[in-house]
């Protein structure tokens, strides 16, 4: 099997999600004892996110492009960055560590694609709905993306920093949420993209009022696709 370098801890909570994830896929897809053959940098999530809150995505970068360095140097012959935000610098990341990086949205786009999506909301980190790195992509794929307002937009990231990375989860929230998906339902949206990789915690698919398309379960997926390749 080949050999898959994870970059994760932002947050841990999410890293869960795909360690629990890949592994349960390999070992579905190939049956036995089978499990996942990583390699996992779970970085210390504080400054990361300082640095991102401070504007200073060159010392976030740093982390990261250090960390990808490291897994290379390890072998892994492919890169998994478990954070939709910190594929703002994905091409830092990748060119650092001189091996692919599976783009969360890649698969992110085929699965709404191929479910006849066109108009789509997204939910995540302020970073990744109001800058173009992400929707951009989406964009690029033939997608009209289709964010939540201001007031909505500081809830659903606060969210996501005050409670959800720190395993968090309130039902309170979850109500907060599916109003907004509502509210994007509104707007046009035909599915809504969960595009934060703790968003996974506090929405189930079949909760709103809108198919969830969950970037955790999409990029893992993509991930047991590029282990269980020849
Ligand atoms: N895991 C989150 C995401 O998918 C947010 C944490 C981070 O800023 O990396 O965007």
């Amino acid at each position: 099997m080949r050999l898959l370098g994870v970059l994760g801890g932002m947050s841990w909570t999410s890293t869960l999600s795909y360690y629990r994830g890949l592994n349960e896929g390999v070992a579905a897809r190939l049956g036995g004892l089978h499990s996942a053959r990583l390699l996992l940098h779970s970085v210390d999530f504080d400054p990361v996110a300082r640095a991102q809150h401070d504007g200073d995505w060159d010392a976030a970068t740093a982390v990261l492009t250090a960390a990808a360095r490291g897994l290379a140097a390890g072998g892994a012959q492919a890169l998994l960055l478990a954070t939709n935000t910190m594929h703002k610098v994905a091409g830092a990341v990748e060119d650092a560590a001189g091996v692919p990086l599976l783009h969360i949205a890649d698969p992110t786009a085929d699965a709404l694609l191929a479910d006849g999506h066109r108009r789509v909301g997204l939910l995540a980190t302020r970073f990744t709905m109001e800058e173009g790195f992400y929707v951009g992509r989406l964009r690029e794929r033939g997608l009209e993306v289709v964010v939540p307002d201001a007031d909505d937009r500081d809830l659903v990231h606060r969210v996501i920093y005050d409670e959800l990375v720190h395993d968090v989860v309130r039902e309170e929230s979850r109500a907060a949420y599916l109003e907004v998906v509502d509210r994007l339902a509104a707007a046009g949206a035909e599915a809504v993209v969960l595009g934060c990789t703790e968003i996974d915690l506090l929405l189930e698919p079949g909760d709103g009022s809108l198919p969830f398309h969950d970037t955790t379960a999409l990029h893992v997926a993509a991930g047991v696709d590029w282990l269980c390749a020849d």
